[in-house]
């Protein structure tokens, strides 16, 4: 008969040698859980930045991981995106359905006939944009694969400006082209102050918090400038300090955080409103605008 110590060391030996045979066999099955997989990623996001220096634009390529089917968003300038395009689909790693611009200005929509003599694709945009075959009504959707895709009107910039809303079960994504900035807006060539402020504190900010956002241009060191002339607040100097270390910021932020450290969608802010001398919103807007514009 064993004593106590001898059974355990036993037991012991019994156990090591069970675990290493599970390990040799497959060394994965012991971390395995069918309940607990983690997400896999379906929605890819690609920035190709276009002008940098002076217009500093965006174009983006998105991708659905599983279809490869993919969209691109205002390729403006051909010369930047089009070796992109090349390189992805003569590997196979994508297949393009279609263009998406966010509005009709040329360096949004002015790539679209050079990008269609080597690529037949429709066109999803504003109804200014040039060669544009479908604009989705407001609040519409569609899919690119697996992921649905929204269509939010935000007439103001221009008066065919839509944001397009991403999502990739919990991924959130939204295309906000010179509607909204991470940190600031676009002017109001087309519209008025009224428009923006539904725009910005009633379509964009009824999305998600965690909606990341990815803007037209990379206009961040300019509207932090500004806006730490009109609030002084936590989510303002963070925002400073992540524009100061890094050159991009596109898909960093959230709706979220745009709702802390965007001024123009401080409308309500006590202090904003002390500053600029009036307490209703769509007047708050377009002082801080005509304010922006002279800066
Ligand atoms: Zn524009």
């Amino acid at each position: 008969m064993h004593n106590f110590t001898t059974r355990r060391l036993i037991l012991g030996i019994f156990l090591m040698s069970s675990f290493a045979a599970v390990l040799k066999r497959n060394p994965f099955r012991l971390f395995a859980n069918p309940i607990a997989r983690p997400h896999i990623r379906g929605m890819h996001i690609l920035s190709i930045p276009m002008w940098e220096g002076t217009g500093n634009n965006y174009a983006y390529l998105v991708t659905d991981d599983k279809s490869k089917e993919s969209v691109i968003i205002d390729p403006a300038n051909p010369e930047e995106v089009l070796p992109v395009l090349k390189d992805k689909t003569d590997s196979g790693d994508i297949k393009l359905t279609n263009i998406i611009n966010t509005h009709h200005h040329h360096d949004h929509a002015g790539g679209n006939a050079e990008i269609l003599t080597y690529y037949k694709l429709p066109i999803i945009g504003g109804k200014d944009c040039n060669k544009v075959t479908t604009t989705p009504s407001h609040n519409s959707t569609f899919n690119i694969g697996s992921i649905k895709v929204t269509a939010l009107h935000t007439p103001c910039h221009t008066q065919d400006s839509i944001c397009f809303l991403f999502e990739d079960g919990p991924d959130k994504a939204v295309f906000t082209g010179d509607t909204l900035f991470i940190g600031g807006c676009g002017r109001f060539f087309e519209g008025n102050a009224a428009e923006m402020h539904k725009a910005l504190n009633e379509v964009l900010a009824s999305l998600p918090d965690d909606t990341k956002v990815y803007p037209g241009h990379e206009y961040t060191k300019g509207n932090v400038r500004f806006a730490k002339k009109v609030l002084d607040n936590e989510a303002i100097r963070k925002l400073e300090e992540f524009a100061q270390a890094n050159k991009e910021t596109q898909g960093k932020f959230t709706i979220g955080d745009e709702k802390q450290h965007n001024v123009f969608m401080r409308v309500t802010d006590p202090n904003i409103r002390a500053l600029v001398g009036h307490d209703e919103p769509v007047e708050v807007m377009k002082t801080l605008r005509a304010m922006k514009d002279r800066s």
